[in-house]
Parts: structure tokens; sequence; C-alpha cells
């Protein structure tokens, strides 16, 4: 079986395509990991990455490609794929299908998880760290006892840059803008299977899951 999970930022999909890999079986990949780890360990090709990462831009298409192919021609992908963050253009779609289609396979199925924009940019600007002791909290998920003080040591809540409304609302157009085209393009195939982003973790496995009953 081989999986894409597409869905914007907030809505859950690196954790899901965690869990999903394991239960399936599949081998997870997720080009953002990749390119983290090739920064971390200083090889030219996450110096590269690291460039555009920094940036808040995609990495070229050329670079991001050769990476992928090059991960999924490894004898542990034969046991299936789940790819979270990949494709994220239409020529890397291109790319990939030609790549399957050369061993003679293909993607099975693209799960888009979908969350009400009010409810993403909600989780998304909910995070509020501690400027003195860096402890974190989430206005949703885990808010302090009392309004911008941390529990821990009394110090003052501050949002990250990367969280403030701002930031996110720019981030959610980019993002956008290609998981919809990317949404289209699998559409066509007759792949592509909206799944509902709300609840609980466990929910949406189970409907994730639930859309993979009658993939081979
Ligand atoms: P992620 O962890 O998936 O949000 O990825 C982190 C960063 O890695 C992105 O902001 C991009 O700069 C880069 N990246 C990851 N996957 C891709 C991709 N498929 N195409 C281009 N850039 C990517």
């Amino acid at each position: 079986m081989r999986l894409i999970l597409l869905g914007l930022p907030g809505v859950g999909k690196g954790t899901q395509a965690k869990i999903l890999a394991t239960r399936q079986g599949l081998l997870h990949i997720s080009t953002g990991d990749m390119f983290r780890e090739a920064a971390a360990a200083g090889t030219e090709l996450g110096k590269r990455a690291q460039e555009f990462m920094s940036a808040g831009a995609l990495v070229p298409d050329e670079v991001t490609i050769g990476m992928l192919l090059e991960r999924i021609a490894q004898p542990d992908a034969a046991k299936g794929l789940m790819l979270d963050g990949f494709p994220r253009t239409i020529p890397q779609a291109e790319a990939l299908d030609a790549a399957l289609a050369k061993q003679g396979d293909q993607i099975d199925r693209v799960l888009y998880i979908q969350v009400p924009e009010a409810e993403l940019v909600a989780r998304l600007t909910g995070r509020w760290s501690c400027s003195n002791c860096g402890a974190i909290y989430h206005m949703q998920s885990k808010p302090p006892k009392a309004a911008g003080v941390c529990d821990e040591c009394g110090g003052a809540l501050s949002q990250r840059a990367d969280d403030q409304p701002a930031t996110v609302n720019a981030r959610l157009d980019t993002n956008r803008a290609w998981t919809e085209a990317l949404a289209e393009f699998y559409g066509k195939q007759g792949k592509l299977e909206a799944i509902d982003g709300t609840g609980s973790p466990d929910d949406i496995t189970a409907r994730l899951e639930g859309a993979l009953a009658n993939v081979s």
C-alpha cells in the first residue's frame, strides 16, 4: 500500500502519519524530517535545504525529488509507503507517479485531512512559552492557571513570532495554494479521500483507517 497524507499545518498530519505507518506496517517518509536530519548532520544537501527552510520557502524540486526517489528505491520501501510532506508541487507528484509506474506500482490513496479554518488558527496561535524557564503552554489543551503567568516559575509568557496570528495566516495561505493544487491533481486520478480532522487523535486515526478498508 502506498499512501500520501495531505493537509494544512496544524491538522495533525505528522502525528497521524506516524501512527498509521506503524499500524499498517508502512515506511514513514517525511521530507521535512529528512531535510532537518541532513541539516543537523551538516551534509551538502542539508546546507542547501537549510537556506530555503530558514526563509520559510520550499526546497527546489530538483533537490527534493532526487532525495525522495533515492529513498523510495531502498529495499525497506518495498513494504509500502506513508508519505508525509511530499509531494508539495505538481512536478513532484508527476515525478513520483513516473518513478512508481516504472516499477509497476502506483499511489493507492491520498488522504486529505481537513479541519475548519477557525479551529486551525486557534490551534496554531494558541502556543505560549515562558520567557524565563521555557515551559510550553497551549490556550486550548494546556492553559496556564493564571493568564500570562508561568505555573512553574511565575515568569511572563510570550508567543514566538512563528505562532503569532499574522505569521500563521500567511503560512496557511501559502500552504493552502499547493495543498489545493495537489488535491485537484489526485482528485482527477480518483485517489483523493477527504477525512474529517476534528475530534481526538483516536477518532481521526479510526476515520483514516476506515478510508483504507478497501485498498488492496
Ligand atoms: P515540514 O516539516 O514538512 O513542514 O517541512 C519543513 C521544511 O522542509 C519546509 O518548510 C520546506 O522548506 C522543506 N520541505 C519539506 N518537504 C518539502 C517538499 N516536498 N518540497 C519542498 N520543500 C520541502
